[in-house]
């Protein structure tokens, strides 16, 4: 294929790497009307990891938006070649996925049912029909199958070219042997791309350089949490009986992936510890390069291949093949704007999946760059999600292991990765290791899940073990007392003349209220969909304290400096230099007296006040997540131990998350990345009665229609019948039969002794939702419940509403 020469001296975007990512978000660039773009190559089109890729398409995820990239990318494959004349290799095989314990076949039951709600073909099948795809296949141990028809596979260097073709088709300019060596910035944003041939003023790059972009995004100030593990496949010559395409065999409790190639196998693996590589071993000059065998590592994989494959055992061996391959901290990619420097995107860390969700995420990336916001919500793949902590190549190396080793897990509830842990720890650490906490790990955040257990529970899609000692913590909370550390929360001072101005534009409630209010509010992107959700403090005059959530502050810092024009305004990161504890329950009143808080007493609701409690200075705000009467008791860190002390004295019982999330559901209160993203607003939401209603500010002439058309889906809450079900809180949700729509978070609520479901109800399928019957798919079966505008628990709001003065014995 013919190159340019003579490299621009602008363009309107700029894609590095040659990639599958590059060549898909070059095309799609192009395609979208971003004609002015050209892509740089270090070397040649896919001779970093794309050339030597399986290939393969599986079109089952667990989520909605996840599978919407690669069913979009299925479809670009299968089109291609009609558009641009260059063969892609796209085979539509379909692909089985086996089971061999129950739990797996909990686990592809439940990616049968969302992946059927999406609209894929996926079908049950038994070990016999599976037998009758691949009759050299040992079945013995098959317990249950799903087979999905639409899957395929692509030649990944054919289906590049294609994607080259068609992007130079549209005005696309491609220079291989062009390395970016650099960048020029201006004010924080982009300006340019420096080469070894030149420099390019652009405003808009796009790093698709696969494992070495952490290196790339480093020389724009910019985090790219990745490292390259070594990805096995065996192949082997033309085995008798492989006179066809077959559909892909994934047998992951092998840890496999089984495919016909040439008349012969290729059996590539997810080993349970996978073999993280320094980058830096991988220079230059490691071009259509590949690693050295390792026979002893692959050697358990091979015994699970022989179980399978019988043949296998007198096959002829072609090679074994080692490739490098990205991976993440949490084994999702990276795709979107970086929080760092503006016009400066990543599409890159794929984790395996590079060329079943390329074609998807380079159209995404595309739309994104030309219309400003993501054509759907993109969260998952947020590259804001990690603190910089998870982007010390040490912890990568560490945690990439596992990823690689977790990619065929079964997805239980409650996973917990075990390596690169204690990154970040709340002041309450010790005290939380001395209550025998269980820690979860939130943007590299240590925080109790729930106490009275240390060790690991046994994962289980059934009742956890954990159940009775959350329902202790919740009637703690519920009965008596309870503390919450919401130390994580983020915490984002917003100080200058022009704050209340600037506020008001960019969230949605009016923030033009007296110091000592809060303020419920949310920041929406253009299509009126959330962006954040957060509670702000009207500190003084030019003073905001905004508290967002644990996963939020990168992301909200960035979006709030995107829109920062004034320079009289400064925006502090305070997360780490405040802790906030929760004080709840109808014993939080006498505890606050006991220890002279007796200031909160006379506290309105969503009021807050500085005072002192046991003699340390606290800022307490009069609000609940979890539906009990009480504070949250924002300190200093270094007094937070103290606090404890004190209020752990006075009667408070610690409580995790486990039983913050569960009075949380009951309570209907939403929480983003679950119930609320970029998709929902606040009119589906039910949240309307947090938007200023006469003003401008972004998303409000979104909003503004919404509310006059009316919503597309309403948030409910399905409290099941059966009380020992246990919904996860991702089920597709049926009216009538039919599918209306998700569940978006779930839990047994401890105070209304059943299991709780919020779920996204579309109003075609569900239009009066108060008492409607609605059936929650667990795993294939059907769990019936009633639906419900109002929580589950205490609707009117009674409880956190309590007025001390009159109600509480003092
Ligand atoms: C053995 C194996 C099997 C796989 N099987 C599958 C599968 O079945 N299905 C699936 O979906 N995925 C699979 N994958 C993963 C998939 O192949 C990758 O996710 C995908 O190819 C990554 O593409 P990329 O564009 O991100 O990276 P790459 O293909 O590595 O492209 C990055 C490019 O950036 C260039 N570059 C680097 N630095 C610079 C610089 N400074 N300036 C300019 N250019 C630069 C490099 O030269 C390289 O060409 C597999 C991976 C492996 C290793």
């Amino acid at each position: 294929m013919s190159v340019e020469t003579a490299l621009p001296t602008h363009a309107k975007a700029v894609v590095i790497g040659g990639g599958a990512m590059g060549c898909s978000s070059l095309y799609h660039l192009a395609k979208s009307g971003i004609t002015d773009c050209v892509l740089l190559e270090r070397n040649q089109l896919t001779s970093g990891t794309t050339w030597h890729s399986a290939a393969q398409v599986r079109q089952l995820r667990s989520s909605r938006n996840m599978t919407r990239l690669v069913q979009y990318s299925a479809q670009l494959y299968s089109e291609l070649e009609a558009e641009t004349g260059q063969i892609t290799g796209w085979y539509q095989t379909g692909s089985l996925s086996i089971a061999t314990n129950q739990d797996r076949l909990t686990h592809i039951r439940r990616q049968g049912a969302l992946g059927s709600a999406f609209g894929l073909q996926v079908e049950e099948i038994s070990a016999d029909e599976v037998r009758s795809f691949w009759p050299m296949a040992n079945c013995d141990d098959v317990i249950g199958a799903v087979y999905s028809p639409d899957d395929g596979r692509v030649n990944p260097s054919d289906f590049c070219q294609a994607l080259v073709k068609g992007a130079k088709a549209n005005g696309a300019k491609v220079f291989e042997n062009t390395a970016v060596t650099g960048f020029v910035k201006s004010g924080g944003r982009i300006a340019g791309v420096k080469t070894s041939n030149g420099t390019i003023q652009t405003d808009t790059v796009i790093i698709c350089g696969g494992l070495w972009s952490r290196e790339i995004a480093g020389l724009g100030g910019v985090e790219a949490p990745l490292v390259p593990c070594e990805h096995f496949y065996l192949l082997t010559k033309a085995i008798d009986g492989i006179d066809t395409h077959l559909p892909t065999l994934s047998d992951h409790d092998s840890h496999l992936y089984i495919r016909d190639d040439v008349g012969g196998l290729l059996v590539g693996c997810f080993e349970p510890k996978g073999k993280p590589i320094d980058p830096a071993t991988l220079g230059e000059n490691f071009v259509f390069g590949l690693l050295n065998e390792d026979w002893d590592h692959f050697e358990p994989m091979m015994q699970h291949a022989l179980h399978r494959i019988p043949a296998l055992e007198t096959a002829e061996v072609r090679m074994l093949l080692n490739g490098p391959e990205s991976f993440t901290p949490d084994g999702a990619f990276l795709l979107g704007e970086s929080a760092e420097t503006a016009g400066l995107w990543l599409c890159c860390g794929m984790n395996s999946v590079g060329i079943a969700t390329g074609g998807g995420a380079g159209w995404a990336l595309a739309q994104w760059i030309k219309e400003g916001t993501a054509p759907f919500d993109l969260h998952e793949v947020d590259p804001r999600r990690f603190p910089a902590v998870q982007n010390r190549l040490d912890t990568l190396m560490e945690r990439a292991s596992e990823v690689l080793g977790h990619h065929y897990a079964i997805a239980y509830p409650g996973h917990q990765w075990s390596t690169a842990r204690d990154l970040r720890k709340t002041p309450l650490h010790d005290e939380w290791v001395e209550e025998k906490a269980h820690f979860g790990q939130f943007f590299g955040w240590e925080r109790p899940l729930y106490f009275n257990n240390p060790s690991d529970p046994v994962l289980t899609y059934g009742k956890p073990e954990w159940f009775d000692q959350v329902g202790r913590e919740v009637d703690a909370a519920h009965t008596r007392a309870a503390i919450f550390d919401l130390s994580t929360f983020g915490k984002i001072q917003v100080q200058g003349a022009e704050a209340e101005r600037f506020l008001n534009g960019v969230c949605a409630n009016d923030m033009t209220r007296a110091p000592g209010r809060a303020i419920y509010t949310s920041m929406l992107n253009s299509k009126g969909g959330f962006e954040s959700d957060l509670t702000a403090l009207r500190l003084g005059q030019d003073d905001y304290l905004l508290y967002v959530g644990t996963t939020a502050p990168k992301r909200d810092m960035a979006w709030l400096r995107r829109y920062l024009v004034d320079e009289k305004i400064t925006l502090t990161d305070e997360t780490e230099n405040m802790a906030v504890l929760g004080l709840m329950g109808p014993e939080a009143a006498s505890i606050a007296t006991e220890l002279g808080g007796n200031a909160l007493l006379d506290l309105g609701y969503f009021r807050h006040c500085e005072t002192e409690l046991a003699g340390i200075r606290v800022r307490a705000v009069r609000l609940s997540y979890v539906g009990e009467a009480g504070w949250e008791l924002t300190c200093e860190a270094n007094d937070t131990k103290a606090l404890y002390k004190a209020l752990k004295g006075a009667g408070a019982e610690p409580a995790g998350l486990y039983a913050q999330s569960s009075m949380r559901i009951e309570k209907r209160f939403l929480a983003m990345g679950h119930d609320l993203d970029g998709d929902v607003t606040p009119i589906e939401a039910g949240l309307d009665f947090a938007v200023k209603k006469c003003a401008a500010f972004i998303g409000s002439d979104a909003v503004a229609a919404r509310r006059l058309e009316g919503p597309r889906m309403r948030l409910v809450t399905i409290l099941l019948d059966d009380t020992s079900c246990v919904p996860l809180g991702d089920e597709p949700v049926y009216v009538d039969g039919e599918y209306a729509g998700q569940a978006s978070s779930a839990s047994f609520g401890y105070r209304v002794q059943r299991p709780v479901v919020l779920a996204a109800l579309s109003t075609k399928i569900c239009p009066n939702p108060e008492g409607a019957r609605a059936e929650v798919d667990i795993a294939g079966e059907r769990f019936a419940g009633t639906a419900s505008l109002k929580p589950a628990f205490d609707p009117e709001g009674a409880r956190m509403r309590t007025r001390y003065s009159v109600e509480v014995e003092l």
